[in-house]
């Protein structure tokens, strides 16, 4: 009995073993997960199904030759590296991800969990292809496909905590093109793109594997590079850059130079914010540019101290709504033959309590609003601007002068929140029709975010409200009326209008552009008339509206001229003492 008795449960356990091999085998030809042994020379000794299923080739095609025949050339040097390592302890391996090629050219992600006894490493994968790409869509411009502003700030903050082991310095160039809106403007949108990529494409060919190449959006490209000896060396990086940039890009038919402003930061210090080094690098690109096309500077000591104005206006600037500082000053628009005012544009004024000004003095929006411009401030500020100009439109209805007032929107306001929403709500609580509100926006605003700049003014254009196309041939913006924006006016630039004594070709091209905006039914409006002599020059181009300190300067509302529909004034009419010359129209 004995021998038999001991017999029957070996027999079992063989026999339960064999079924237990059959179950795994089953497990392994069915789960959808990867699962692989692979040798340390880099080939799959033996793969389950799921990997057809996943790839498209045969199993017998991934065994036949080395993995890396099926690997991103990117991803070939580590992980060969990784399989040859040899330690007297098994390896272990978790989060490792590298890509395969599918047979149809396209790449999977797989995250392994590997670990290695002997000759052999058993592996188990996963596809996270969705979810590298979900990340990398976080992380990378999707234009250029370039790491955006996050993974910059991300590779700073290692590049600095890396620093301590070498004696160099880490650098960040700030590059802004100086020319691409003139590209955008006159070849379209699609050969702006082109040149994007063209730029990135060469950024990164100058570029050591260690440096970072970041599109932070529009025509801003950020560089960081580490294992930088010291400033000279940063300096010589940002020369060779702009070198780069000087060859022409062939774009369609034609080629274009492109001018670069580079600013640069440097930091020794480990603990160092890469987001305070950003404003750095930013702020000497502005000192680059206001030097001149094609320059370069670095943020010194100098820069040190105007960067602390600017952070301390801005804290200011927090209290500036809540202390009652922000006023309004309305600009008459004025008919140039002479009269009462046709409109009045808000301009909005601060006076900070307690800041070193003269009395009575007071700080332009070019002083604050860029700061406003880079945080939600401009929101706020805009939300007051709109409220309190139309509560000023509403006391001048109630007393007969049925005007409308304007206000200007930045980018931000115009593509950031819901304005269209915002204004018909102000306009519903000062119970004021549409067309007693003026929207102006600049060109560049609406170029910020061409679609969602179009639907807002859309929206504003449904609730009445009129829309002015602000600083209109500025810069060196061509002189060509965008054609699918719903405009009521086009506003010329002071600076167009002032160039006339001087600029004939400027002359002739303000004359087209009346022109146009007439056979468009806009109304234009030329701004900065300061002397008789542009005042007589902007007649004579049959131009009959206009803004200016010879017209009338911004003023609080009880001080313009202004006459309500029964014809009381509030003061004199203006009138030109402008004798106009024979050519001229009235
Ligand atoms: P803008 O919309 O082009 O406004 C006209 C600017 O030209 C005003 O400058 C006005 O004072 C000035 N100006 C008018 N006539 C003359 C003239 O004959 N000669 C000269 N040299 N200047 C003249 P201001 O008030 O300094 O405003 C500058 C810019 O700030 C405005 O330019 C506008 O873009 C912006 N801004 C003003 N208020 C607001 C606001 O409430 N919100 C937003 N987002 N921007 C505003
Ligand atoms: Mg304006």
């Amino acid at each position: 009995m004995g021998p038999t008795r001991m017999s029957i449960p070996e027999q079992a356990s063989y026999e339960d073993g064999l079924e237990d091999e059959a179950r795994i085998a089953r497990l392994f030809e069915m789960t959808s997960d990867l699962l692989a042994t692979i040798s340390r020379d880099g080939r799959f000794t033996l793969l389950n199904p799921a990997w057809e299923q996943l790839l498209g080739w045969s199993l017998q095609e991934l065994q036949s030759g080395p993995i890396e025949e099926f690997m991103h050339p990117e991803d070939v040097e580590q992980t060969l590296a990784l399989l040859a390592t040899r330690d007297e302890q098994p390896v272990q391996l978790e989060h490792f991800t590298n890509r395969y090629r599918h047979r149809d050219g396209s790449w999977r992600w797989l995250m392994w969990s590997t670990r290695c006894d002997g000759d052999t490493w058993y592996a188990a994968a996963k596809d996270v292809t969705d979810r590298m790409w979900l990340e990398r869509q976080a992380l990378h411009d999707p234009l250029t496909r370039l790491p955006n502003r996050l993974l910059l700030m991300d590779r700073a903050r290692q590049a600095l905590a890396r620093m301590h082991r070498s004696n160099g310095v880490v650098a960040m160039l700030f590059v802004d093109l100086d020319r691409f809106k003139a590209v955008n403007d006159n070849l379209g949108h699609d050969a702006g793109d082109q040149l994007l990529i063209g730029i990135s494409a060469r950024l990164a060919e100058l570029m050591r594997d260690s440096d970072t190449v970041a599109r932070l959006g529009g025509d801003e490209f950020v560089i960081l590079a580490e294992d930088i000896e010291n400033e000279s060396e940063a300096i010589a990086l940002a020369e060779r850059v702009l070198d780069a940039l000087e060859d022409p890009f062939p774009l369609g038919s034609t080629e274009v130079a492109i001018l670069a402003s580079v600013g640069i930061s440097v930091s020794r210090d480990s603990d160092a914010d890469p987001e305070a080094m950003l404003r750095e690098a930013d702020v000497a690109m502005y000192r680059a540019k206001a030097a001149g096309g094609r320059r370069l500077a670095l943020f010194d000591e100098s820069l040190r101290q105007e960067l602390s104005t600017r952070m301390e206006i801005e804290n200011r600037l927090r209290h500036a709504l809540p202390r009652h500082e922000l006023f309004l000053a309305y600009q008459p628009i004025m008919p140039l033959a002479g009269g009462f005012a046709v409109g009045a544009e808000a301009l909005v004024r601060w006076r900070p309590d307690g800041a070193e000004l003269p009395a009575g003095a007071e700080m332009l929006p070019g002083m604050f609003l860029p700061r406003a411009q880079e945080s939600e401030l401009i929101v706020q500020i805009g939300n007051w601007v709109l409220h309190t100009a139309c509560a000023q439109a509403e006391i001048w209805r109630r007393n007969g002068i049925a005007i409308p007032v304007s206000i200007n929107v930045s980018a931000r306001e115009l593509t950031e929140l819901d304005l269209a929403e915002r204004v018909r709500e102000e306009l519903a609580y000062c119970r004021l029709p549409g067309r007693a509100l003026c929207v102006e926006v600049s060109e560049e605003a609406v170029l910020r975010d061409p679609e969602r700049a179009r639907s807002a003014l859309k929206d504003l254009k449904r609730l009445g409200v009129s829309i002015a196309l602000d600083n209109f041939g500025s810069g060196e913006s061509s002189l060509r009326l965008p054609r699918d924006l719903p405009l009521d006016t086009v506003k010329l630039d002071r600076a167009l209008v002032q160039s006339f004594d001087r600029d004939k070709e400027r002359r002739a091209a303000f004359a087209a552009t009346i022109a146009l905006a007439k056979e468009a039914r806009l109304t234009a409006v030329a701004v900065g008339i300061e002397t008789n002599r542009q005042l007589a020059l902007v007649r004579e181009l049959d131009c009959s509206l206009g803004q200016g300190f010879l017209l009338h300067n911004p003023a609080a509302p009880d001080q313009l001229r202004l006459r309500d529909a029964a014809g009381s004034v509030t003061s004199a009419p203006w009138r030109p003492l402008v004798r106009l010359g024979s050519g001229s129209r009235r």
